[in-house]
């Protein structure tokens, strides 16, 4: 059996500096001394998380002709959290230390306070984790509203709405990938757990016969979602909850595990929630939220699995999937071994000097890339340089233009994990990457 690998703390900082020093994500507010646990997507970062996002995007929905896509209101009013059982039950067990006041998640400490080592707690206090705020314009006297912490009640609530409007049935699904709030009690580990962050759902509606078999499936697609986009099998697992820890609108719940440097921990979860959700809208809107069988003259309520991933928490997976250290020409080199699609930059150019000569056909170079891929332009430093600045950051293909381009109309395409180089006429320079990156 291969044995499994550590976890690796000092990975975290390397990938926390990497993203501050080269823009991928910065502290928010930090003039201001910081706004603890918000995080903002720089330059490269927002590029990134597009990505992620275009992805699952891609092949969620795109790709598939069961699947439809919503944007549902981040703003909602306490009806549809009353019915979803979040008012309710959508808690965390809270306790303070007696020593150091410390505030904690009881369920995430091993009765040990990690700040002061005191083992004295004060009761579990059940705390609900939704962002209340008031809607209208008069403090204090305005509709109380939330802000969702998840995005799935939004397919619930549209449910006939959809229905009504794509002519799909079961098994279908709705997605939506959008911000989602909790005041967790403990953000921690740069932006796996934050206070505001990014979903990618999908709510799966089938008939409950089929809702095993379903729900298989997606633990299957979803585990080899991450496979496929560069996180090695050796840093993924799956987690299925034992019966006796299920939330009580499961029916089985597994979770798509990563090594992060601080051990394995959730990166999705993947959900059989029965009828739960349609019939508790249904019950408390009074409107029904089912479906009509024509062929076998039968209406029933459809069961949901639901794959659910955070898409922040996606990407910083990815990061730290993709940082190596390794050696090149007997020197050190950081490079991100993102796969081309997630990359920030896709492609950078580069002239070799910076002389005005080679500056218009570089542009021209640029000017066929950059419609089809994100592309980086860059003149400053020596070439060594820019490369190692592009390896850091994860650019799969650095394209040179130097002083020989001019005559023979060829430029040099520079693979970021094997650094090799190789020539190629700027006029199938498109067809080399579409190679490159399957796309041929
Ligand atoms: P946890 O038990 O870690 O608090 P959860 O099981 O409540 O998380 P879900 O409600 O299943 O999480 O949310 C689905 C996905 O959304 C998670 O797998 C994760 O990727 C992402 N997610 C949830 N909470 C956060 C958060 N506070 N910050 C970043 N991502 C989150």
């Amino acid at each position: 059996m291969p044995s499994e690998p550590s976890a690796n703390p000092e990975l975290l900082d390397k990938v926390i500096n990497l993203a501050k020093r080269r823009g991928f994500v910065f502290q928010s507010a930090e003039i201001y001394g910081g706004f603890r646990s918000t995080y903002d997507y720089g330059p490269l970062g927002v590029n990134m998380l597009r990505n992620v996002k275009a992805a699952w995007w891609r092949d969620m929905v795109q790709m598939r002709q069961d699947v439809v896509g919503i944007d549902a209101a981040i703003l909602g009013p306490p009806a549809v959290w009353a019915a979803s059982g979040h008012l309710e039950t959508f808690t965390d067990p809270l306790v303070d230390c007696r020593k150091c006041k410390e505030r904690y998640r009881e369920d995430k400490i091993d009765g040990v306070c990690p700040n002061c080592g005191s083992t004295e707690f004060t009761e579990a206090r059940a705390f609900n984790l939704m962002f209340k705020t008031q809607a209208g314009p008069v403090e204090g006297e305005g509709a109380t509203a939330y802000l969702r912490p998840e995005t799935a009640q939004g397919m619930f609530t549209n449910f006939n709405n959809v229905l009504a409007t794509i002519r799909k049935k079961p098994p279908f699904g709705i997605a939506q990938v959008g911000k989602s709030f909790r005041n967790e009690i403990t953000p921690q580990n740069f932006v796996f757990r934050t206070r505001e962050f990014e979903q990618m759902e999908m709510e799966y509606f089938v008939p409950p016969a089929e809702a095993d078999e379903w729900y298989r499936y997606w633990i299957d697609q979803r585990y080899n979602w991450y496979l496929g986009l560069g996180i090695p099998e050796a840093q993924l697992r799956l987690h299925e909850h034992a019966k006796e820890d299920l939330s009580h609108y499961s029916r089985g719940t597994t979770d798509v595990e990563f090594l992060y440097p601080w051990g394995w921990d959730e990166l999705e979860g993947i959900a059989n929630r029965g009828d739960y959700d349609l019939t508790q809208h249904s019950n408390a809107s009074g409107t029904k939220l089912e479906y009509f069988d024509q062929a076998a003259n039968e209406r029933y309520t459809p069961y949901v699995i639901e794959p659910a991933a955070g898409a922040t928490r996606a990407m910083m997976a990815f990061l730290l999937a993709a940082y190596h250290e390794d050696e090149v020409e007997g020197e050190t080199r950081t490079v991100l071994r993102l796969d081309w699609r997630l990359a920030p930059y896709q492609v950078a150019v580069l002239p070799l000097s910076k002389k005005p000569e080679l500056e218009g056909v570089s542009r021209e170079v640029l000017a066929a890339l950059a419609p089809q891929y994100s592309c980086d332009y860059d003149v400053t430093q020596s070439i060594g340089r820019r490369y190692r600045r592009q390896d850091e950051v994860g650019t799969p293909w650095c394209v040179t233009v130097d002083f020989d381009s001019l005559e023979d109309r060829c430029v040099t395409v520079r693979d970021r994990d094997s650094t090799e180089q190789v020539r190629v006429p700027i006029d199938a320079l498109l067809a080399t990457l579409r190679e490159r990156t399957g796309q041929s």
